[in-house]
């Protein structure tokens, strides 16, 4: 740190991402990506329309907003992009919450968002999930909070029923509820349809995971006009030009090719439930999930032991070192070839674990 640091970020933990190393044949289940690249339908879109260069790019990103809005029932005020939905969520943070508003979000989700609370100095309380990983709809019923909820929820992969979040959203009529649905695709409900009633609501999407986009960076959030306008106030006060002119022209393109989206959204859902299976006759206990992710754990394995014996192996998972969760490792849903890959090696890791 140099002495030139501000007081203010002294005490500041970073976010720690999954790595990305460079291990030849490395079979990369650590990040949730999708497996699949955006098809070529989507980059020859994205060829022909990214505006040039020497350009700025379009600071409103009205072709992607007017697509989302098409495919969501929505008008194009109801949207906002962002450079991933971690940037939204981020605004978030910074447009409703403060002393007056703190944060709350189950103490097992997303790793970001105590680092946000603590970026943006806003006090937050975590809310334990049950025993059994679920998060209890009654624990968020009038808390007085800006509630984060990730639904489905990660490293979990639990999901809510639109119901459950509804009756959240309604028990806190005077509370922003940002719901997270970065893995809402793999057989998770949609909120998007709740945001014409509740204009507490918040749902923030990505285009990361299912729609293949997780290096070009782009997220939306979804909401009132109201509240889309506030996020407006601080993306128009921190970066205008948040998403780059390339990834405006490949979100369209992936929009365009709706069909794929979906298509790969079943083949992931599909080899989950292969792997689930998989893993459930080696003994792990797996539990239920609707992300394109499946959170494990074993009797005949520590989670940071099978981490690194995999890790050995060129096959990467993520382990959290936090202590509720410390047993399980989070494995990202690939293709069927790399679930062989993952099972197969676990299979021998397992064959030398006395
Ligand atoms: N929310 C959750 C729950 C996530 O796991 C992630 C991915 N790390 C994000 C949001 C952010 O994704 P991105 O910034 O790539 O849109």
């Amino acid at each position: 740190m140099s002495r030139f640091f501000s007081e203010k970020y002294k005490k500041l933990v970073p976010y720690t991402p999954g790595e990305q190393p460079k291990i030849l044949n490395l079979t990369k289940l650590n990040t949730n990506e999708c497996p699949f690249p955006p098809s070529e339908k989507a980059l020859q879109y994205a060829r022909e329309h990214t505006r040039p260069m020497n350009l700025y790019s379009d600071i409103e990103g009205v072709g992607v907003r007017e697509a989302l809005a098409t495919l969501y029932g929505l008008r194009p005020e109801n949207l906002l992009l962002g450079n991933g939905s971690d940037e939204i969520l981020n605004f978030a943070f910074m447009a409703f919450c403060d002393d007056d508003h703190p944060a709350a979000f189950p103490d097992i989700s997303y790793g970001f968002y105590p680092v946000f609370a603590n970026l943006n100095r806003v006090p937050y309380t975590e809310i334990p999930l049950r025993e059994d990983f679920r998060a209890a709809p009654e624990d968020y019923y009038g808390l007085g909070k800006t509630i984060f909820l990730a639904n489905p929820n990660a490293p979990t992969g639990i999901a809510l029923s639109s119901r459950e979040v509804e009756e959240i959203v309604k028990r806190n009529p005077d509370s922003v509820v940002v719901i997270d649905e970065a893995y809402v695709d793999f057989g998770g409900e949609s909120c998007i349809p709740l945001i014409e009633k509740y204009e507490n609501l918040l749902v923030v999407q990505t285009f990361s995971k299912s729609r293949s986009m997780a290096g070009a960076r782009l997220g939306f959030a979804a909401g009132s006009a109201e509240l889309i306008r506030d996020l407006g106030t601080i993306k128009f006060s921190t970066n205008p030009y948040n998403v780059n002119s390339m990834t405006q022209a490949l979100g369209l393109g992936v929009l365009l090719d709706e069909e794929r989206t979906r298509a790969n959204c079943r083949t992931v859902m599909e080899n989950r439930a292969y792997t689930a299976q998989a893993l459930e006759c080696l003994g792990f206990a797996v539990l239920p999930s609707a992300a394109n992710f499946l959170f494990v754990r074993s009797d005949r394995i520590g989670g940071g032991e099978l981490y690194q014996k995999l890790r050995a192996r060129a096959v990467l998972v993520r382990h959290f070192d936090k202590e509720r969760i410390k047993d399980y490792n989070r494995i990202t849903v690939g293709t069927r070839e790399q679930m062989d890959i993952l099972l197969k090696n676990i299979r021998e890791i397992l064959e030398e674990t006395p």
